[in-house]
């Protein structure tokens, strides 16, 4: 089973991506809890350039296709072994990140993309995508300036949030959208509930 989380900054996805994984475990199953971008030792070497502000201004297509390696490098090393093994796997961010924020957020054409980060991950997509929907003018307003792409507008934001909503909307059966503005307690029950339906 492969669960991921994603939405916009300061929407609380490493936690509930942690809380959800110390839950199954409890629960007595295998977990890999991961993340993009970075968890592989080439991908902390690609998290570096695109996140770093020293990198600077990139080519939209740079930056997707740096992305696209950090997929391809973590699906074949780290997620696919892992399912593979019988694991659940855990992720904070995954495909929609890339649609979201490479796609929506830099204005590339979206299918192009996705064409790309398909090939990078060999189409293997998560059984359940739980999207912690946030307003993106809350999330701003917390940035402390440490990324790259935090010294985007506002608008780029908006567009990243749309893009991920739109995902969601286009297929509930694979979707659990959640206000992340709600208490961490609650959000994380309704994780498990639609989870354990998966197991
Ligand atoms: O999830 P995390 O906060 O570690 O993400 C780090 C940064 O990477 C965020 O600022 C996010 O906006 C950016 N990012 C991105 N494109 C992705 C994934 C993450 O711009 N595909």
């Amino acid at each position: 089973v492969f669960v991921c989380f994603e939405g916009g900054e300061g929407g609380g996805k490493s936690t509930q991506a942690r809380l959800l994984a110390q839950w199954l475990e409890v629960q007595g199953r295998r977990v890999l809890l991961t993340f993009e971008p970075g968890d592989t030792p080439v991908g902390q070497e690609l998290r570096r350039i695109v996140l770093s502000p020293e990198t600077g201004s990139l080519s939209p297509r740079t930056e997707a296709l740096l992305y696209a390696a950090d997929k391809a490098e973590h699906v074949d090393t780290v997620v696919a072994p892992a399912l593979e093994r019988g694991d659940v796997v855990v992720m904070d961010r995954y495909v929609d990140s890339t649609l979201a924020y490479q796609g929506a957020g830099r204005a590339l054409a979206v299918a192009e993309v996705e064409h790309v980060a398909r090939w990078a991950t060999h189409g293997l997509r998560p059984h359940l995508t739980v999207l912690l929907d946030l307003d993106p003018a809350i999330g701003h307003a917390r940035f402390e300036g440490r990324d790259r792409i935090e010294g985007e507008p506002l608008e780029f934001f908006v567009r990243v949030r749309q893009l991920f909503l739109d995902l969601a909307a286009a297929d509930p059966e694979h979707y659990l959208v959640l206000d992340a503005a709600r208490p961490v307690d609650d959000l994380a029950a309704e994780v498990r509930a639609r989870v354990e339906a998966l197991l």
